[in-house]
């Protein structure tokens, strides 16, 4: 059943580039012919988040409800929705819209659509307004953006793979890592240790890179083979030429030159971290070895349905930290300091307090 009627909606916002969160109400959009209202139990708080709320890539708008690793219950469908039904459990990812008709779109990759809109901090470019993410109460999305979980799941770790899943996956299954290769994860974060998680379940030999010693044990426990930490000279140096690929999920600038050099020829490192400075590379690098550099931004609905399929039946999910929303801000500062093992998931019940 479907009303013509705004919904009324409670969360955190950030009011201006970096201030602190705090309660925020607001309206979203009625739900459309196409649209589910969605009851919102989870969301993960990703880097992106962070970056987003203190404006360091390209301008953000505010009041902004940051959050895109949604999940929830359906509790209302439009009167066209043909794929979910009241009492479904979903996933909202980075991606609400797109304009279904580009190469991009057609070839399932509509994150690369210039119409796309944005969970958060976007125009809603199909129907007019803005959008709000997850940390709230409720979301309206076309049901093509809400993706079907499966019953038997746990929610709460499950938020984290509606983005650092994808993100990490998706350029796994693109360069098609699997049995016999050795693969690099730098950085061990909420990205990070999904990546551990994937390429493991691929069959790869998993190396990571980490800045932090106390991430050791963990990165093992994970699925890594070998831990190397990146600031001792020595170790790095004994890994030259031996990667066949490499997924760099650090949120700063750092030296990716010599991980670039850890790759045998003709093979690839993908950048999925965004810090807000750029990289330095030597081209002797590249071109020594004719490595390849490449990037990755979440992946396609279609793709994002089929990394949830994989998760489920490989028992694959991310450790998380659970929160109420009144933690937030701490929760940020802990992030900013690599001091997350391995995700922050708000329990969106903490609302109601
Ligand atoms: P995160 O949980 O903070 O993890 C980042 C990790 O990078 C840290 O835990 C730390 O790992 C390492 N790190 C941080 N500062 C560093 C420094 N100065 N030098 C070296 N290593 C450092 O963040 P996340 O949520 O995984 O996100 C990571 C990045 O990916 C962010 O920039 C985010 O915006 C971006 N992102 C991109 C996409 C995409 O589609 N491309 C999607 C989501 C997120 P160690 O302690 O192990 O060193
Ligand atoms: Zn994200
Ligand atoms: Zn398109």
């Amino acid at each position: 059943m479907t009303t013509n009627k705004t919904i009324v909606s409670k969360g955190y916002a950030v009011h201006n580039a970096g201030e602190k969160l705090s309660p925020f109400a607001f309206n979203r959009r009625a739900v459309g012919a196409s649209d589910v209202l969605i009851d919102i139990k989870y969301c993960g708080v990703c880097h992106s988040d962070i970056h987003a709320a203190k404006s360091e890539w390209h301008g953000s708008s505010f009041p902004m409800v940051p959050g895109h690793e949604i999940v929830g219950i359906v509790k209302e469908v439009g009167s066209l929705v043909k794929n979910l039904k009241v009492g479904d459990r979903v996933g909202v990812g980075t991606v609400v819209g797109s304009c279904g008709k580009c190469d991009s779109c057609m070839s399932g990759d509509q994150q690369f659509c210039n119409e796309a809109t944005w969970t958060y901090n976007s125009t809603e470019k199909q129907i007019g307004g803005t959008t709000y993410g997850g940390y709230s109460n409720n979301i309206v999305v076309d049901e093509r953006f809400a993706l079907k979980l499966d019953p038997k799941i746990d929610m709460a770790s499950t938020a984290p793979l509606l983005c650092a899943g994808i993100t990490t996956y998706s350029p796994m299954k693109r360069w098609k890592v699997g049995p016999g290769q050795k693969v690099g994860v730098v950085g061990l974060g909420g990205l990070g240790h999904m990546a551990v998680k994937f390429a493991h379940s691929m069959g790869a030999k998993v190396v990571v890179f980490t800045t932090s010693d106390s991430k050791v044990k963990d990165a093992l426990r994970l699925g890594a083979d070998e831990v190397v930490l990146s600031n001792d000279k020595k170790s790095m140096e004994k890994q030259a030429n031996s990667f066949d690929f490499i997924i760099d999920t650090v949120s700063a600038q750092h030296d990716i030159d010599s991980m670039l050099s850890m790759l045998k020829r003709d093979r690839v490192m993908v950048l999925v971290g965004l810090p807000n400075k750029p990289h330095q590379i030597n081209a002797q690098t590249l071109i020594h070895g004719r490595r390849i550099l490449s990037g990755s931004i979440v992946g396609g609905v279609e793709e994002t349905q089929e990394m949830l399929d994989y998760s489920a039946k490989h028992g694959i999910k991310s450790d998380i930290e659970l929160i109420p929303i009144q933690k937030i801000n701490e929760a940020y500062e802990r992030v900013l300091k690599s001091d997350v093992k391995y995700r922050f998931v708000i329990n969106m019940e903490s609302l109601n307090k």
